[in-house]
């Protein structure tokens, strides 16, 4: 099978460089599912990682893409969970064996990184001067950047009993990762009810589908945190009781003003400011709970006072993927989404796969909050 995709090659002074190419992808293996994609979303994630140094962690060529969407259209022997034709939301790869993965954690899976990071050979293309190279798939399980990849089964969320005949599939696209991330750290992480007082820092596609999960529990309080005033109205006009920019106003002064001194009981930060994150710490309430979602550099350190920390009880937790079980957690948000408790269409903006570059720099600059390509009915084809 032919396919277009987006090639990524090694970063040069820590700049992506990419090709979109014709790749070729081979049959399915056993435990695969070949899908024609018709939409991905951009992950902060991807622009990370396809900007770090080659190496034995970081192979290249490889194709990214984590959050598609797509029509199986064939199925390898072991296959059970879909079928031909059926329309499948593609999210995190798992081992469904180990003790997280049975235990209901399968984002903490043992064999997270080797499933989904590692990039075992999964297509090839031809030189102009006639060689075969070989390109690193299975990103995420799915290396969803191309108009067909071979997906692993654990990778497939079968939904075609929940899409509508005149579905918008580029809304739906994003809930395998960063709308999954943001909606699942405050209910599953951060364990958020009525009662809470939340704040968000950081107001990307994860911090904003955070702050649509905290309004779709009544959270009493829910405070926005960022420095683009435009995110601020968004995030307004999507629940957020007060707003905070911390280029005009000091973020811990703001924050005990708004919740009398007592501190929020519940801080998620997306940013991965250290410096912020600290402070969250410290003016969280007592029990309260601080979740960390947000990407800092490679090997960041985070620390805080102890003594206050521990006579206040506060908590400290992380997770990938907002610790959701992705088949139970992505149909739980689509019929959010269709009771109008989630409005994530708010959130995404479309482009034709081979406007890569620009989805990019609209994510970058801020003027798009989660940029999608569609891969069907492109001139690419
Ligand atoms: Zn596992
Ligand atoms: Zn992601």
């Amino acid at each position: 099978m032919l396919a277009k995709a987006i090639v990524h090659y090694a970063p040069v002074d820590g700049e992506m460089v990419y090709k979109i190419k014709d790749v070729e992808v081979p049959d399915p293996g056993d435990n695969e599912l070949l899908v024609e994609m018709i939409a991905t979303g951009i992950c902060h994630t991807d622009i990370f990682l396809a900007s770090a140094p080659e190496g034995p962690r970081a192979k290249y060529p490889k194709i990214l893409g984590h959050e598609g969407i797509g029509w199986v259209r064939k199925v390898g022997r072991n296959v059970t969970s879909a079928h031909e034709g059926d329309c499948v939301a593609l999210t995190v790869a798992n081992c469904k064996e180990c003790r997280f993965c049975t235990s209901g954690h399968p984002t903490a899976c043992k064999v997270f990184n080797s499933l989904n990071l590692e990039c075992p050979p999964g297509f090839t293309s031809t030189s102009e001067a006639g060689d075969k190279e070989s390109i690193g798939g299975y990103y995420f399980g799915q290396s969803s950047f191309a108009s067909w990849s071979n997906v692993l089964e654990s990778s497939a969320i079968n939904i075609s009993h929940l899409i509508t005949k005149d579905e918008d599939f580029s809304i739906l696209a994003p809930l395998g990762c960063g709308f999954q991330t943001g909606a699942g750290s405050i209910t599953n992480l951060g364990g958020v009810t009525a009662e809470d007082e939340v704040v968000i820092t950081g107001l990307g596609g994860v911090g904003l589908s955070g702050l649509m999960a905290a309004k779709r529990l009544n959270c009493k309080t829910i405070i926005a945190v960022d420095r683009v005033p435009s995110r601020l109205e968004l995030a307004k006009s999507l629940g957020a009781t007060h707003l905070i920019n911390t280029l005009e106003s000091d973020y811990k002064t703001e924050v005990l003003r708004i919740t009398e001194g007592s501190g929020p009981t519940v801080a998620m930060d997306t940013t991965g400011v250290i410096s912020l994150m600290q402070d969250s710490i410290e003016v969280l309430s007592r029990l309260g709970t601080m979740v960390l979602v947000g990407v800092p550099p490679p090997g960041a350190e985070l620390s805080f006072e102890y003594f206050s920390f521990l006579s206040t009880g506060k908590k400290i937790v992380a997770g990938l993927e907002g610790d959701a079980v992705p088949w139970t957690f992505i149909p739980e948000m689509i019929k959010w989404y269709r009771d109008g408790e989630f409005p994530i269409d708010r959130l995404v903006k479309t482009y034709p796969a081979y406007d890569f570059g620009k989805a990019i720099a609209d994510m970058n600059s801020g003027e798009t909050v989660k940029p999608v390509l569609i891969w069907g009915n492109t001139s690419m084809r």
